[in-house]
């Protein structure tokens, strides 16, 4: 642990990167000044928990999984409480039918996997088990000297699926259609609301987040997880400031420009997309790889007596909590159904565009309750072949945590972007 007594930081967004990026600021530099802006009046960012009858129910980012070594060494040393995420029960609906159903056991749905597509669900596993041992190389890269996230994707394996849809990665090992449309594409869908010709390593994680075993997310929601680390980092956090312009000062200080006030900073992290950011650049030249269009979300919720019939099922108390949809379904990418009382259930669906109303009328017995409805205007990137990553690092003391998010969205690689920011920032003041 290093004291750089003269040191300030400020990070702009308050999301799980922005959170992160000033926990692990803290950790190495502990009498620094540390700001966090927020346009926002909370803390979170993409990351949304509200409660229903006591029960958390993301609105955001929902889950994550135990390769997700980042996270989870935080949750380790913070002693945060994460449950399981129940997954297993699960069907997949093509808008009049299932087309696949899976079972209580996960060894049961595994062989009932295999006996439906046989060599194409092998051939998928053999290629996830080799993507996930290029991850493993990129945390190797990471834990190695600190450097920008764009060299650490370029010196893995990881990088050659950058140029490639998801659908080509597939379609180059022999992988059947039937499997592509009925498991593959509904898990990108689930995860990304985009369909086969999402970028590869997108698709390719989607799928690994189901393959690598048990999910969870955090007991009290995960809006606890940001709030926590900011708290840890002792930050001062400005909530509702947006961050208007970044000026490079001849002295290579920064200007924080907000509505009302102008701070002076030695570092600065951006922690948020800049195509959403919305800042201006003064004295900086940025090598960015072009704009990145993003997906919008909708999220709505309501709760009521679940009606069965509505997917054609007969049996009201073994329904599946998740139901992920194939392309023939249109916008709607996910149906939740999650228990709210002895009698009532919480339908969630996820769309790419507005929910009709009348869907929710037709999926209950009675009248529904309205829940929440959450417009994510940027949930994640559309995910497309890339040439090139921008780099992290856009000037000395100057870094920017969403330069990998064309390539790939989570909670986990925010944390991760952030942690080798901090690490790079760490090398500078050491050079
Ligand atoms: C519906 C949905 C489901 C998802 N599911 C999962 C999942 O299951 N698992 C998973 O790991 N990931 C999931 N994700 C992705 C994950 O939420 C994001 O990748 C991650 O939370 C991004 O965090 P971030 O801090 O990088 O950005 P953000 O969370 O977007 O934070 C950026 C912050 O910056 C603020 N900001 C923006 N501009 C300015 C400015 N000019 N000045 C000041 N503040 C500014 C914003 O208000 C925001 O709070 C999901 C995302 C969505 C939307």
């Amino acid at each position: 642990m290093l004291d750089f007594k003269l040191s300030n930081l400020a990070v702009v967004g308050a999301g799980i990167g922005g959170c992160s990026a000033a926990y692990f600021a803290r950790k190495h530099f502990p009498d620094m000044k540390l700001t966090i802006y927020d346009s926002q009046e909370r803390i979170g960012g993409r990351i949304l928990t509200c409660k229903v009858a006591g029960r958390p129910i993301e609105l955001g980012a929902t889950f994550f999984n135990r390769i997700n070594r980042t996270l989870l060494d935080i949750l380790k040393t913070e002693k945060l409480e994460t449950t399981p995420f129940e997954r297993m029960n699960f069907a997949v609906w093509n808008g009049s039918n299932f087309v696949f159903r899976s079972n209580k056991e996960s060894l049961t749905t595994f062989l009932k996997l295999l006996l439906e597509y046989r060599f194409s669900l092998t051939r998928t596993y053999l290629l996830l088990r080799k993507v996930s041992s290029q991850v493993a190389q990129l945390y190797q890269e990471e834990r190695k000297n600190p450097s920008d996230m764009l060299q650490i994707f370029e010196s893995t394996l990881i990088d050659k699926w950058k140029r490639k849809t998801f659908y080509e990665a597939l379609k180059e090992r022999n992988i059947g259609q039937a499997f592509i449309d009925e498991i593959a594409t509904p898990i990108t869908r689930i995860i990304y609301s985009q369909n086969e010709d999402i970028g590869a390593f997108a698709g390719l994680s989607s799928l690994i987040g189901i393959y690598s075993g048990e999910t969870y997310s955090f007991a009290e929601g995960n809006s606890i997880l940001p709030i926590h680390l900011a708290q840890a980092s002792s930050a001062t956090i400005k909530m509702g400031k947006k961050v208007d312009a970044i000026e490079k000062t001849p002295k290579g200080n920064y200007r924080v420009h907000t509505e009302n006030d102008v701070m002076v900073f030695d570092n600065v992290i951006i922690a948020a997309p800049l195509e959403i950011a919305n800042i201006k650049f003064d004295g900086l030249s940025l090598k960015r790889c072009g704009a990145q269009p993003y997906q919008s979300v909708y999220r709505s919720a309501m709760r009521g007596v679940f009606k069965p019939e509505y997917f054609n099922l007969d049996n009201s108390i073994n329904f599946p909590n998740t139901i992920l949809t194939t392309k023939e379904t249109g916008p709607i990418t996910q149906y939740s159904i999650q228990k709210a009382s002895h009698t009532e259930s919480v339908v969630t669906i996820s769309s790419t565009e507005p929910v009709n109303r009348t869907i929710f009328t037709d999926i209950f017995k009675n009248s529904p309750v309205s829940i929440f409805d959450h417009y994510w205007k940027a949930a994640y990137p559309i995910f497309k072949p890339l040439s090139r990553l921008s780099p992290t690092r856009i000037d000395k003391g100057l870094m920017y945590l969403n330069a990998i998010e064309p390539m790939v969205s989570s909670m986990e690689t925010s944390v991760l972007s952030a942690k080798n920011a901090v690490r790079m920032l760490l090398a500078e003041k050491l050079e």
